[in-house]
């Protein structure tokens, strides 16, 4: 199997460079959210009832399931708002001389034609839609398959899917599987709250129960889960959609361009596979918010045709699939990038 060592660099990204102030906002919303659903719901699944050990018992398992379900939403939110976008690799990165080759030259074709001289030495399949390199000029790099330039994070973030404001991050290929998990579990959360608390709001109702303290609890949970719960609903079956097609929220909007055109199903390789790229290939890792099995995924290879765009790209014998090693990291307080750009 031919090597795509191109690919396998990944650049480490030692700090976050951008301004939060988007996200400063909503962290505190989301936290008040958050805990004004957390505290008074172990109250309601204790609302006062007759003592008899089987409602005990009930309750009990009540409040474990919350506090489980509590705790995978909080965790799979941190993860997405603390683990940092990746940028390419610093082979993607014009050199000092091909800067200034490029700025010194005035004619828009030469331009284009040194950015094809530097591309042929990289794994680039896809083209801007009039057929040019992709070249990012903020950032002075050959932008890589499925790279876009965030203009929040001030960078270019590899397979990014979107900013997104509610976890202050850019979703993309480090964490759009942790922002997956977010929604899913935010899911969950307010559909046990509804489930759990509809029972005593049709007591309230019939004048069962009336602790008018607790009424008010129920009344706003009830109300809040349901709000967020429909909203949810939506967004995490948009992105299952996006998912089973291997389709970024960019590239729904606008479809990559390949040697022979736009495609949208470009990197599309079937189901299981496009979702093995995202939740990686153990399976029974795929509902935990950690991302071990996802060295050796490879994403951003087309199943139809791979052909490179570029003369200088090609790879002879080259397999549908090749496997690109990916980076392990961690947390945004020590993200390192420890096997990417280990190869030549
Ligand atoms: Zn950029
Ligand atoms: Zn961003």
């Amino acid at each position: 199997m031919p090597s795509v060592p191109a690919l396998s660099g990944w650049a480490a990204q030692p700090e976050c460079p951008q301004p939060r102030s988007t996200g400063q906002a909503c962290g505190p919303s989301m936290g008040g959210l958050t805990g004004s659903a957390a505290w008074p719901q172990p109250r309601v699944l204790c609302i006062p009832a007759p003592p008899q050990k089987s409602r005990k018992g009930t309750g009990m398992a009540y409040l474990i399931v919350f506090h489980v379900i509590f705790v995978l939403f909080v965790w799979t939110y941190w993860k997405s708002v603390f683990t940092l976008p990746l940028q390419p690799d610093k082979k993607f990165h014009m050199s000092y001389a091909d800067k200034e080759r490029y700025e010194n030259e005035e004619r828009p074709e030469v331009q284009r034609q040194i950015l094809v001289e530097i591309a042929r030495k990289l794994p680039v399949y896809t083209r801007t839609g009039n057929g040019a390199i992709r070249f990012c000029d903020r950032c002075q790099l050959i932008k890589p398959d499925r790279c876009h330039h965030c203009s929040v994070c001030a960078m270019c973030v590899l397979k990014m899917d979107h900013h997104c404001p509610w976890v202050n991050n850019c979703v993309g290929f480090s964490n759009y599987k942790f922002f997956l998990l977010f929604l899913m579990y935010s899911l969950l959360y307010c559909m046990y709250i509804a489930a759990t608390v509809f029972k005593y709001v049709i007591k309230y109702w019939t004048d069962e129960l009336t602790n008018g303290r607790s009424k008010f609890h129920v009344l706003f949970l009830l109300f809040v889960a349901l709000m967020f719960f429909l909203s949810l609903m939506f967004l995490f079956g948009y992105h299952c959609w996006l998912v089973s097609r291997n389709r970024s929220t960019l590239e729904a909007f606008s479809a990559p361009v390949f040697q022979n055109g736009p495609d949208k199903n470009g990197f599309n390789l079937g189901f299981v596979k496009n979702l093995q790229q995202v939740f990686g290939e153990e399976k029974k890792l795929w509902l935990l918010p950690i991302c071990a099995a996802l060295p050796g995924c490879p994403y951003t290879w087309r199943r139809k045709g791979d052909v490179p765009l570029l003369p200088g790209a090609a790879r002879s014998g080259a397999s549908p699939q090749p496997r690109i090693p990916l980076p392990r990291w961690s947390s945004r307080a020590g993200l390192k990038c420890l096997d990417a750009a280990s190869g030549p």
